[in-house]
């Protein structure tokens, strides 16, 4: 019996994680569950999963929670802010933590999981774009293992060598093929990018996500930011990675071979496959996901990433190349331009000219301790807002 902490429980993958855990109830035990905002989901968590520890980060709220879960007569405690969320990831009974806040929120409890050398589910991708080989060193240090949730990396990771650890070196692998489903806006005549809402790029054709992420699909950043996690988990120069699109979003991900052999990882678009992959891990269990039906999809197609279409995509690969405190800027820059978008403030295609202004006008840094990596991002963010707020990207 293992205990799990899921940092972000209320989300889409928090709440996918919790459908798969309550299927197997002989091998999973709720310790931890943490939420930001939505107290009244948080509560029924707690209702049916009856965790040792519920986190919510603002301190009235969580007075006021610690009220109703004691009148409900339930026996979990209820803690409260960052620091709270590191001690939970890191519990001598929490033995696997699903890391799964969105944005650089999540940075801290999720290295706190690496330190504490836990078996780290990691959905966050921003956590690992912020800190890349710091994040990295803990793991190595610690012996963490470092199982990936992203559906693309869980699928490389399923197809690479056996016994394949994640920031090993795989010397027999000659590049990985990342699939992008090329998000809603694929086929969108480019002068209309200009006027879309943000409920148009959130109704991602194949994947149903939270409202960044969504984001980040229909500008192709999520791409972006998935590249550099790719670099960092699979131990590879971003030269040996190719992205591709694939608009079925069927195959998740391929691993090229020097033997030309190609293996690809395939499953219907349903988060609870790499979800129940990892808790499973090294075994397999039921995600509770539909069987795929390849006669329903019939075809797969395939076609090259367009950079003009998708500006962020040749962002990210710049700042893969430049290093240091490079993909931290980018991914601050990126979080307040999304979160401005999703408040329309700016433009959809002003996101891209948010992030390029920061990345041009922070001088780059080496990002070898937590510090600099969180004083890059708080840079990054002052920045970009800086220049919202002058130019108004409208
Ligand atoms: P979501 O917005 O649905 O959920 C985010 C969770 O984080 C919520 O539980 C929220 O309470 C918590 N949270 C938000 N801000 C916080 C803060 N400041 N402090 C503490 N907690 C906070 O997001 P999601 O779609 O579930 O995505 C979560 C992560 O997983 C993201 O990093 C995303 O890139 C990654 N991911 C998601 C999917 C998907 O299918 N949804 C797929 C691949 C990767
Ligand atoms: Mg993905």
């Amino acid at each position: 019996m293992k205990g799990i902490c899921i940092l972000g429980s209320t989300g889409s993958i928090g709440v996918s994680t919790l459908d798969v855990v309550s299927r197997h109830p002989d091998r999973y035990r709720v310790v931890a569950l943490t939420a930001n905002n939505n107290v009244d989901l948080l509560f029924e968590q707690c209702q049916a999963h009856s965790p040792d520890y519920a986190v919510l980060l603002d301190a009235k709220k969580s007075a006021e929670f610690r009220k109703r879960i004691k009148a409900a007569g339930l026996a979990t405690e209820v803690l409260c802010g960052v620091t709270a969320l590191e001690e939970v990831a890191s519990l001598a009974e929490v033995d696997s933590v699903m890391a799964a806040i969105v944005g650089g929120a999540g940075l801290l409890p999720t290295l706190a999981a690496a330190k504490a050398g836990k078996s780290v589910l990691l959905a966050n991708k921003e956590a690992l774009v912020m800190s890349g080989a710091l994040f990295m060193s803990e793991v190595a240090r610690s012996g963490a293992e470092l199982l990936p949730i992203d559906s693309e990396h869980n699928a490389i990771f399923q197809c690479m060598p056996a016994n394949y650890r994640a920031g090993h070196a795989a010397p027999e692998v000659r590049r990985i093929l990342l699939t992008a489903s090329g998000g809603p806006f694929l086929h969108k005549e480019l002068h209309e990018l200009h006027n879309v809402t943000p409920d148009e790029a959130c109704a991602h054709p194949n994947w149903v996500m939270g409202r960044k992420i969504s984001v980040d699909s229909a500008t192709m950043m999520n791409k972006g930011l998935e590249v550099i996690e790719a670099c960092l988990l699979f131990n590879l120069p971003p030269e040996q990675l190719q992205v591709v699109v694939h608009p079925q979003s069927v195959i998740h991900s391929m691993v090229d071979y020097v033997d030309g052999t190609v293996l690809a990882q395939m499953g219907n678009p349903d988060m609870r496959i790499p979800i129940a992959h990892a808790l499973a891990w090294p075994g397999r269990f039921d995600s509770g996901a539909e069987p795929l039906n390849l006669f329903a999809v019939r075809q797969l197609n395939f076609q090259a990433p367009d950079f003009k279409r998708f500006p962020n995509l040749r962002l990210a690969y710049q700042a893969v190349g430049a290093g240091g405190s490079m993909p931290a800027v980018l991914n601050a820059a990126n979080e307040v331009a999304v979160a401005s978008f999703l408040d329309k403030r700016v433009r959809f295609t002003s996101i891209p000219d948010i992030i390029e202004h920061c990345m041009q006008n922070i001088p780059l840094r080496a990002a070898e301790s937590i510090e600099a990596v969180l004083e890059a991002d708080l840079e990054s963010r002052v920045m970009a807002q800086a220049y919202i707020a002058k130019r108004h990207c409208h």
